[in-house]
């Protein structure tokens, strides 16, 4: 009896948005793509004039990989709705990966007919005449597409892409250039655009463009490799192309308004030019300053080895498993095997390390760095010196909030920033941390918050946290799990949907979209157009985000994707990719990569999102088409994402919206994104006047 009540409920709500918590919406989260897909058909067949069962049924099994009966569950549904351009837009997509581009190009007319200017259609249009070599319909449509999504630096790439295949290497690389001006995290964009700059002989071009992939994408074969061939051919020096940042010292004070204002707070221990795991670079050597002149001591004995006069360049070296502190002129003062502490003469003063192109950890290498607090410095065997700032946490967070987000955003969030930022690091103090073996609280990277130190600190961002001193997030009294992310693509994701991460209550899924306005989570239908389309939400907020933050896609060869895949699993040739459990907010949890030689599932976040290309995807938000020739060999993957991050707890983007579009105060942005949760003063603050 339940069972049909059910079924008659969803029958009524999916006349609606589309949504039901019915048995076949469960098992398409589940990843049972094929009994979602039957149990839809079985509502479509309890309600014969409703076009939606069928929708859905066919999301489901384009998912699965079944092109042709997706493609089937369409024409069945335009029976039912005849003017639907998206269905019609849908089915040219499903047509084109299976290389019926007479049949594709029909279906997308027909699309912008019914709804002249269908961006969907016109990118397949597209791409149709691209893949039939047709240089003019192909460019003609694609301009169009720009038209309509005129942020999205994958119109720019697909162009690029045409442009390439057609010969015309000028337009190929202003396209390129474009992409990357948009999205310059775009490494699929960034490679071409390199191998261009090296055939027309600009050497020292390429060599920045490799350089800047393996920013993003560390170890990439390609730009590694290049790196290499182009470094004889350089006219510049590596310094000259890529001028480090440098600290001069200012002629006046600089504004210490931060620092007064600030009481004492407790101190922590942040690892500083940490990878992508949180571990220590490898420091062979390390150039030290300070503006008012700095003392070095034994940590243990607080002897004192050293007195530095004000703005003269010390070395420590990495040398037979100890630290070596030499003075300017090569003077060895120590060979230290436990740990040293370096500081600046007076108290509001900094340490600056000195960039050198000398040194392997790139982190020191790029730019000076200036920290507040002091250094210990001490020798990792095999690896390096390793390096911990130890900090007040409140000047701390002056360093972690410009860090996070842009100084330039709505002021409340960035009060919002500093409230989650101060809670992360007294959870992580209070309990050792993910660091704990590696002793420090936090690492300064995203793995656990980025922190720049005192250059990046910036007025706005100090007045956040003046303004918030003290200020923590709890839950029924301690101190609240604040996850955060760059930016969700629209929807939050509960915790507990995500391997590994636990079940906190206020760590909810949710849509990012306008306070008090209400919205179920996406059928699989739905789900497709609103990931592929430009739907509004907090974190759409063109002219503060990157919209490649928030809508984004990649075209991946088959040979990239074989290659790439093999190298973490013997799967042979790749013949299928099937996104499997879904989280209510879209978010892929587990992944089926189908090679010739054996099938893998992947669930980890961090190991779906590095599987797919070359350079990881920005998020685990996103659906995978399949595009084949005849033959059904493939020809590659279209991977259309959004968001930034694993889109849990805040989303930095949306709060920036929410405080910008709706003039949300940080209250009310911390009360959004984790809804129950209240705001405590620390005792380590004495409160001031
Ligand atoms: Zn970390
Ligand atoms: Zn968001």
């Amino acid at each position: 009896m339940r069972g049909i009540y059910l079924i008659l409920l969803c029958l009524l709500l999916q006349s609606g948005a589309g949504y039901c918590a019915s048995p076949a919406y469960e098992l398409y989260l589940k990843g049972d793509l094929q009994k979602a897909a039957s149990a839809y058909m079985a509502l479509a067949a309890a309600s014969p004039a409703n076009p939606t069962p069928l929708l859905n049924a066919s999301a489901c099994l384009k998912q699965a990989g079944l092109y042709r009966r997706a493609a089937r569950a369409l024409v069945q549904a335009l029976e039912r709705d005849q003017l639907n351009p998206d269905i019609y837009s849908e089915l040219g997509w499903l047509r084109f990966h299976l290389a019926d581009y007479e049949g594709a190009r029909s279906a997308f007319e027909t699309a912008i007919q019914i709804q002249p200017l269908h961006a969907r259609a016109e990118l397949g249009l597209a791409s149709v005449y691209s893949n039939l070599n047709e240089k003019e319909k192909t460019l003609e449509h694609l301009d169009k597409y720009r038209q309509l999504r005129p942020d999205f630096a994958g119109v720019d790439y697909i162009l690029a892409w045409n442009y390439m295949n057609f010969n015309m290497r000028d337009e190929a690389e202003k396209a390129l250039i474009e992409a990357l001006r948009k999205d310059p995290s775009f490494t699929e964009a960034r490679l071409p655009l390199a191998g261009i700059y090296a055939r027309q002989g600009k050497f020292n071009e390429a060599w920045n463009e490799y350089y800047r992939v393996l920013d993003y994408a560390p170890g990439h074969p390609i730009a590694s490799k290049m790196i290499k061939v182009l470094e004889g051919k350089l006219t510049k020096q590596p310094e000259e192309i890529r001028p480090p940042f440098r600290i001069t010292k200012p002629l006046v004070m600089a504004p210490l308004d931060a620092l007064a204002k600030l009481s004492p707070s407790v101190k922590i221990r942040v690892g500083i030019g940490t990878g992508n795991t949180g571990k220590q670079g490898r420091n062979n050597f390390l150039k030290i300053k300070s503006f008012e002149g700095m003392t070095v001591t034994g940590k243990a004995s607080g002897k004192v080895y050293a007195t530095i006069p004000p703005d003269e360049t010390w070395t420590a070296v990495y040398e037979d498993g100890k630290v070596t502190l030499k003075g300017p002129d090569g003077t060895v003062y120590g060979h230290f095997s436990g740990h040293i502490l370096v500081k600046p003469a007076k108290p509001e003063g900094s340490v600056i390390f000195e960039a050198s192109a000398k040194i392997k950890n790139p982190w020191f290498r790029g730019g000076d760095r200036q920290y507040r607090g002091y250094m210990e410095l001490y020798p990792i065997a095999g690896r390096g010196i390793g390096v911990v700032n130890v900090i007040a946490a409140e000047l701390y967070l002056l360093g972690v909030v410009p860090s996070e987000v842009a100084p330039q955003w709505p002021y409340e969030s960035l009060k919002s920033q500093a409230v989650i930022a101060r809670t992360q690091v007294l959870i992580r103090r209070a309990h050792g941390g993910v660091h704990k073996a590696e002793g420090y609280h936090l690492c300064d990277g995203q793995h656990c918050q980025a922190y720049k130190g005192e250059s990046i600190e910036a007025n706005t961002t100090d007045r956040a946290v003046v303004d918030t001193e003290g200020e923590i997030l709890t839950y029924h009294g301690r101190p609240a799990y604040t996850f955060y992310h760059s930016n969700c693509g629209g929807w939050i994701q509960a915790s507990k949907e995500v391997t590994g991460w636990g079940d906190s209550p206020y760590l909810v899924t949710k849509p990012d979209i306008a306070p008090g306005r209400h919205e179920d989570p996406l059928g699989p239908w739905d789900f497709n157009l609103w990931l592929t389309g430009n739907p509004d939400a907090n974190c759409n907020y063109p002219g503060r985000v990157r919209s490649s933050e928030f809508r984004w896609m990649k075209i991946i060869r088959q040979k990239d994707m074989t290659f790439r895949v093999n190298k973490d699993y013997a799967v042979g040739e790749i013949t299928d990719i099937i996104p499997l459990r879904r989280s209510p907010s879209g978010n892929v949890n587990s992944l089926r990569l189908v090679g010739k030689k054996k099938t893998v599932t992947i669930t980890r976040e961090h190991l779906i999102r590095n599987i797919l290309g070359f350079s990881s995807l920005k998020s685990t938000l996103f659906e995978i088409e399949i595009n084949r020739f005849k033959n059904g060999k493939i020809r590659n993957y279209w991977i259309y994402g959004g968001g930034w991050g694993h889109a849990i707890g805040l989303c930095q983007s949306g709060a920036a919206g929410l405080a910008g579009k709706y003039n949300m105060d940080y209250k009310g942005i911390l009360d959004f994104y984790f809804p129950g949760t209240s705001i405590r003063h620390i005792k380590y603050v004495k409160k001031h006047k």
